[in-house]
């Protein structure tokens, strides 16, 4: 089954202790659409200016990308910067360029409507709601969310974890919406928020996942070198929902997934992050090969296993 997915399209500026890089191709759609590509077919949901580099549009096309709910525009492209410190998971925010994004309120195409798995990545709440409200009958909802969501539009982030399925936040994040710090309780706070399933992802120490009556623990492949930790969290949730579409169980059945497949789902998703920031930009993850993803799965396996 095919996956809608909702978020930025984005050049970033991104510093690292060692290096600089200006104008990357970026965005949380880029990133979420880029990982689902290897396991299904996503339709985007998303704008950008008349300055968007050509290739970076090639890109989506070649992977077979749905871009009739994408809009070009004149205008400046959405815009961010960010800095990493030593330790590579703290992360500061220079600034955040809404441009075309700050009116973007899409009706989407007619055939997005029907479809079944939805991602929404990292945006505006205000807009994941906008898009959740034109669909007809969505089998499983999958929403991203950041610090500046629940600093300015938390209002808006509680109205959509009562309709999501599955909410994919980070560790800081999660302990900033629940104001618990402990994470197996704030994962509890979250479900009870709305989402049956709750991912926390914790950069290099893997996630948690929890269910109803369910938890699971995943690891993070091990690196020595991480170049860029951007988009991380989006190539994760990209891959997850990209695997959950394309191993979802038959529109007959009334539960579109089960716990064991999230759990795989979940692995999938660490990969690809672990693509992910092994280059600026998304470069790595885009010149990731089957037989790549394979052998970190294999290597997953190995070591979780007693
Ligand atoms: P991540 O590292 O997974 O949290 O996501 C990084 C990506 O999020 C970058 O490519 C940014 O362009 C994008 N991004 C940063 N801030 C926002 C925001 N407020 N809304 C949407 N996308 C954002």
């Amino acid at each position: 089954m095919s996956l809608l997915v909702l978020g930025s399209i984005a050049l970033d500026t991104v510093k690292t202790p060692v290096e600089e890089r200006l104008e990357l191709f970026g965005g949380t759609a880029s990133y979420a659409t880029i990982s689902a590509s290897f396991f299904t077919r996503s339709h985007l949901v998303a704008i950008i200016g008349d300055d968007f580099p050509k290739e970076y549009l090639e890109d989506f096309k070649q992977r077979n990308i749905d871009l009739s709910g994408l809009q070009i525009v004149p205008g400046k492209t959405f815009r961010w910067s960010g800095e990493y410190f030593n330790n590579m998971n703290n992360r500061k925010t220079h600034s955040t360029d809404l441009n075309v994004f700050a009116n973007f309120t899409p009706t989407l195409p007619k055939a997005y409507r029907e479809l079944p798995f939805i991602l929404l990545a990292n945006i505006g709440p205000d807009l994941q709601l906008h898009v959740l409200d034109q669909l007809q009958a969505p089998r499983f909802v999958i929403a991203d969310t950041m610090n500046l969501w629940i600093n300015i539009a938390r209002a808006d982030l509680v109205k959509l974890c009562k309709r999501i399925d599955l909410l994919s936040i980070n560790d800081s994040e999660a302990r900033e919406l629940t104001e618990e710090n402990n994470l197996i309780k704030a994962g509890a706070l979250l479900r009870a928020m709305g989402p049956q399933y709750v991912v926390i992802k914790k950069g290099e120490h893997g996630c948690y996942l929890f269910g109803p009556d369910q938890f699971f623990s995943c690891p993070a492949y091990p690196l020595e070198n991480i170049k860029d930790p951007t988009g991380a969290g989006d190539a994760f949730a990209g891959g997850l929902a990209g695997y959950l579409a394309s191993h979802s169980n038959d529109s007959n059945s009334k539960k579109p997934v089960d716990f064991e497949t999230l759990q795989q789902a979940v692995v999938y998703g660490s990969i690809m992050a672990s693509f992910t920031v092994e280059s600026f930009g998304p470069d790595r993850l885009r010149s990731v090969k089957q037989e790549e993803i394979e052998e970190r799965w294999q290597a997953f396996k190995k070591l979780s296993a007693f």
